[in-house]
């Protein structure tokens, strides 16, 4: 029997009465690697937020671990502790250095002591291809640097679950592949990752299993040479002819 670590059951997610999310159900294994494909206001962004509670499930379950996100009482915190997010726009702490960025939440938060957090920050920059840029400011940066900051500052925490929301859709275009090669690595590590993405190429090559999502249903849930060579929806091929 498999048992999966992240369980997303009859998902549903409306803002006043609009229904962005209608019903999603999936899984996701310790280890894999989804991209979330679909068009623009499809939901997912909401989608993906739902599972750190960045938004609030209309209804249905949501699952990581053994903890039940969905439940009265969760610890929200908690939650977002063990899953990271990485966003399109990076939000960095503007006024605060790489090294600081990243050891921020580590001590405020898990009250890492700061030499710890710090070492652990190089280690990660190192990872990032960024050490050298520990006590820069993020203005100082490339758009592509300062995505590799976000990772790195989400990757402090030691979360088990990384969440990616179109991280290299505002960066100018000689900068996507850095931003992809870190996030290529780090699924080669292990991590379980969700990644909102229009690259394609990427998909195909990294993600276990593509999810498509069309006006908030999971249209198809399947490997990415199945997607992209025999989707079984109409939905999906117009949408690929759109953008292949
Ligand atoms: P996608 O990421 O696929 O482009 P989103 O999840 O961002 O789609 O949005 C799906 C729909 O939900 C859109 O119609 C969007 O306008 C709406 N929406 C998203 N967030 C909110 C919100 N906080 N309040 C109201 N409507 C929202
Ligand atoms: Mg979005």
């Amino acid at each position: 029997m498999s048992n999966p670590y992240i369980k997303i059951n009859n998902l549903h997610k409306s803002f006043g009465n609009l229904d962005v999310l209608k019903g999603i159900s999936t899984t996701i294994d310790k280890g894999e690697v989804i991209a979330i494909i679909g068009p623009s206001g499809s939901g997912k962004s909401t989608f993906l937020r739902c599972l750190n509670l960045l938004e609030t499930p209309t209804s249905g379950q949501v699952w990581i671990g053994s903890d039940e996100l969905t439940a009265k009482g969760t610890d929200i915190m908690k939650v977002r502790q063990n899953v990271g997010m990485v966003f399109q726009h990076f939000h960095l702490f503007p006024h605060k250095t790489v090294l600081e960025n990243v050891t921020y939440a580590p001590i405020t938060v898990k009250g890492v002591e700061k030499n710890v957090a710090e070492k652990q920050a190089i280690n990660l920059l190192k990872s990032v291809g960024l050490s050298d840029k520990a006590n820069q400011y993020p203005n100082r940066l490339s758009g592509g640097q300062k995505q590799r900051v976000a990772i790195a500052r989400a990757l402090a925490m030691a979360p088990d679950v990384m969440l990616f929301d179109e991280p290299t859709s505002a960066l100018d275009p000689e900068m996507v592949k850095e931003v992809l090669d870190v996030m290529k690595s780090l699924a080669h590590t292990g991590m379980t990752m969700a990644i909102v993405t229009h690259e394609m190429g990427f998909a195909k090559e990294v993600a276990d299993r593509v999810l498509f999502l069309d006006g908030g249903v999971l249209v198809e849930d399947v490997p990415p040479e199945e997607f992209f060579l025999n989707p079984s929806s109409q939905r999906a091929r117009d949408f690929l002819d759109k953008v292949l």
